[in-house]
């Protein structure tokens, strides 16, 4: 047989499976990417024109100055303590390729957001997977795995909740490497000081990722923040694609960093369409757990149809429902994975989008009984 081209680890894995992406100009309501259902700042789209001219042919400021200037006015600290990525996963990519030898451990609990293990496979180290503690605290075992670098993402995906920073806090000194803590959906909380940033003052180990793509309806754009002590930054800037963002990318994300209130009003309305989704929800028959993100995760709860009781029974139920809301034209996330095959992911959309949806779950929810009825 003729010998692999690539290497084992990468050949034994799968690649992370993003949400599907229909065709532009597809009518169908988008609730499984977590996407902003609102427009960025104007700012933004100004900034996206004016960057499009001739200067393209230049290249793009490999640090991304104006970028981490903007951001540094926006969050305070100083620019040599923020390193830009083009989307916070390139960020995660570099703190696995700037900690991580081949074989060496990376600890996360589970569930949480899928590309943290691919990751770790492509590195050729080793994931240690622990689950959530009870009520999704942090697990014990997360501090005494020796691993080279470790993982909380808060607010948790695909879970929606989130671990206190105090805990955080007392994780970051008890570990022997650094903490990536990935707020992707911070924004979201219900608090809007409830945050980790300033846990980077305190501890050398310790990096706090940021990205545009949620809260600043900037998904497109592909930008990501990461926080922490410029000794912490300069090791990953070693690492980093030279050009990491492009022109366009650091155009719009200083434009949307320089106007963060538009920002706040947004993801104030998508907190008050998650309590009315999540409460809706709840009317239904989810088991549908806190979330201080723009998606909420809902389990099937009560069933609407009498089936065999099995071990496979969540699975079935939440794939069907998955499928017949496809039917219908609403795309939610459903994951076919050990720990989360039970739910469903559904991102908060605009108010419509929202009714849409809990109208195609009555819609099925009828059906069911009618079928029930005459079977
Ligand atoms: C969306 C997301 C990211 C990264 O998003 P980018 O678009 O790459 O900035 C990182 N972590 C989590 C948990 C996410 O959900």
């Amino acid at each position: 047989m003729a010998r692999s081209y690539f290497r084992p680890n990468v050949e034994a894995m799968t690649g992370y499976v993003p949400g599907e992406q229909p065709a532009a100009g597809a009518k169908v309501v988008k609730l499984n990417t977590n996407e902003n259902p609102y427009p960025p700042s104007p700012e933004v789209i100004e900034a996206a024109r004016r960057a499009a001219d001739e200067t393209l042919r230049l290249y793009p400021d490999p640090t991304a100055r104006c970028l981490r200037e903007a951001a540094s006015r926006a969050y305070g600290f100083p620019a040599e303590w923020i390193v830009a990525g083009n989307g916070s996963d390139e960020l995660l990519a570099m703190l696995v390729r700037a900690c991580v030898s081949e074989g060496e451990p990376v600890a996360y609990p589970v569930p949480t957001y899928s590309l943290y293990r691919t990751l770790v496979r492509a590195q050729g180290a080793r994931a240690v997977e622990i689950p959530w503690a009870e009520g999704y605290g942090i697990p014990e075992g997360l501090a005494s795995a020796g691993a080279r670098l470790v993982f909380l993402c808060r607010p948790n995906a695909p879970t929606g909740t989130m671990v206190p920073a105090d805990a955080v806090r007392a994780l970051a000194r008890s570990l022997d490497c650094v903490l990536c803590v990935d707020e992707a959906y911070v924004d979201f909380a219900d608090s809007e000081d409830d945050t980790c940033l300033e846990l980077v003052r305190e501890f050398d180990n310790v990096v706090v990722l940021r990205t545009l793509s949620k809260s600043f309806s900037l998904a497109g754009a592909r930008v990501g923040l990461g926080f922490a002590k410029p000794a912490l930054v300069n090791e990953l800037l070693k690492v980093k694609d030279s050009y990491n963002l492009n022109r366009m990318s650091l155009a719009v994300g200083t434009a949307a960093l320089d106007d963060i209130d538009h920002m706040r009003e947004n993801a104030a309305r998508i907190r008050k369409t998650r309590a009315r989704l999540a409460e809706r929800l709840a009317e239904l028959g989810f088991d549908v757990l806190p979330s201080q993100a723009n998606f909420v995760f809902a389990r099937i709860g009560h069933p609407t149809r009498r089936e065999p009781q099995g071990r496979s029974r969540g699975r079935t139920k939440a794939r069907e429902l998955y499928e017949a809301l496809k039917a219908r034209g609403i795309l939610v996330r459903y994951f076919d994975q050990e720990d989360v095959r039970e739910g469903l992911r559904i991102t908060v959309g605009a108010d419509a989008e929202v009714d849409a949806l809990l109208d195609a779950l009555n819609d099925i929810h009828h059906q069911d009984t009618k079928s029930a009825k005459n079977d």
